[in-house]
């Protein structure tokens, strides 16, 4: 969602004149967009902005704007360590990055955060706003801001808002205007994506409209954005394993370009952490509905996030969590270490917070059963023949090139002639690793028809 941000503050400027550029010391205006979800993240903006003095004392007409979440959490304070900075801008105002820009060239620094989204006009959603896009095959498309939910360890729903769903139809008109200009793959995004709709359609009842019922409306999205010609792949990110319904599932499974791939945080594999993490599920239901999700989309990828050393974590607790992870049997997982955000119901634990070595001990415990479930899943595809999509030339060899299959799983394979980035082809698995497979290319499927940025040079 922030590197979405940081896509569409880039578009916003660059629709005002101005370009992107490497080198910071012959930039005019730089741009901080921050993520409080990161731990250190305030640590690593000051440490930044102290650096940053210099370069602004150098030419007093340059800009530095710092946005994000962790702007809408220190609002003013940004201004009083760094009183440097030009503009600080919350997560509820990226649509005003340039007028907030202009306006501190003729008042000086100006700091603006809203409490709140503007719901009624939907400014903050990108089909309102240019966007500056990374990759050009693949776009992100914001479903949802916000969240409802009150998860203990989550700074979010204190600096993103309460949840807002974006009117259906308007995220469809995107994705066709997307799809016209050859982006294939679209990555839909929130931060509870399977609840999404939930509000318009209470909305709808409340205007009274009695026809609607009260329910998600995700697996709609789903099919209807896997519809649109052009569309060869949609992602999502994240659902709640609370909120997975059959529904959805059965639209990954029909939608032919929704991608075999779940993420499906865990977070704990206790009943006692999970509800202390106010997380609104069991163990054994999350496994559950695993298993139907795996029953109803044949060759689903699962990944998942994992948090150790939650507050009150037992040994007990932790090895319930390795068995989870050992039965779930997932393909990769993002494994953290807790580490209190301060606002957050967890960070006033304190007289539960584990003993970090333990901690660090457990971690290393399951990145061991992660791991080698990782790579047993990865060893079941050698001999495949997987779709992939170019995203480039591999880094650590020029002569491969690296795609990403349907599984959402890397895929390196050395190639005579350099592929467009977002070119289809297939290929066949010949090896495999912990976080990649090695593959041979078979044949190109479909050739890119999105328009390409040509680096320009001057002399
Ligand atoms: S559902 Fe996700 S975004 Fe919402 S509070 Fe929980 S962890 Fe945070």
């Amino acid at each position: 969602m922030n590197e979405h941000d940081s896509e569409r503050i880039a578009g916003l400027l660059e629709q005002d004149g101005l370009e992107p550029i490497d080198d910071e010391a012959k930039a005019d205006v730089v741009v901080i967009n921050t993520c409080c979800i990161r731990e250190n993240a305030d640590k690593k903006l000051y440490g930044t902005l102290g650096t940053m003095k210099a370069w602004k004392d150098a030419d007093p007409s340059r800009q530095i704007v710092v946005a994000g979440c962790l702007a809408q959490k220190d609002r003013e304070l940004v201004r009083q360590r760094a009183p440097w900075v030009d503009v600080v801008l919350g997560t509820h105002n990226v649509h005003r990055a340039t007028e907030l820009l202009n306006e501190s060239r003729v008042s000086g620094a100006v700091t603006e955060i809203l409490d709140e989204a503007i719901v009624d006009d939907y400014a903050l959603f990108p089909s309102a706003l240019p966007v500056r896009r990374e990759t050009s095959y693949r776009s992100w498309v914001t479903i949802q801001i916000g969240c409802d939910n009150t998860c203990a360890y989550c700074i979010v729903p204190a600096v993103r808002g309460r949840e807002i769903s974006r009117p259906f139809e308007g995220i469809v008109d995107e994705v066709r205007g997307l799809a016209a200009n050859g982006v294939t793959e679209i990555f839909l995004l929130g931060q509870n994506v399977n609840s999404y709709g939930r509000d318009l359609s209470l909305a709808s009842r409340r205007a009274g409209d009695e026809s609607v019922r009260v329910v998600p409306q995700f697996a709609a999205l789903l099919r209807a954005v896997g519809a649109v010609p052009g569309v060869q792949r949609v992602r999502y990110m994240s659902p709640h394993p609370k909120d997975m319904r059959e529904d959805t599932l059965l639209a990954m499974a029909e939608t032919t370009s929704v991608c075999e791939h779940l993420h499906y945080p865990l977070q704990a594999g206790s009943d006692a952490v999970l509800a202390a993490m106010h997380r609104g599920y069991t163990a054994q239901r999350y496994l559950d509905r695993l298993a139907e999700a795996r029953r109803t989309i044949p060759d689903l990828a699962v990944t998942t996030d994992v948090i150790v050393g939650f507050p009150g974590e037992s040994e007990a607790d932790f090895m319930q969590t390795m068995e989870v992870a050992a039965t779930a049997q997932f393909d990769a997982a993002y494994l953290f270490i807790f580490s209190p955000r301060e606002g957050t119901t967890a960070a006033a634990m304190v007289d539960k917070f584990c003993d970090p070595a333990e901690v660090s001990e457990r971690y290393n415990r399951l990145k061991v059963v992660l791991d080698r479930t990782a790579v047993q899943q990865h060893r079941a595809r050698i001999g495949r023949v997987e779709e992939i999509v170019v995203e480039g030339t591999s880094r650590k060899n020029p002569d491969h090139l690296t795609g990403r299959t349907r599984q959402n799983k890397l895929v390196h394979f050395p190639v005579s002639e350099k592929l467009r980035i977002g070119t289809y082809a297939r290929v066949e698995i010949i090896d495999a690793a912990r976080f990649h497979l090695t593959g041979r290319l078979l044949e190109v499927t479909a050739l890119p028809t999105h328009r390409t940025r040509l680096a320009v040079a001057s002399a």
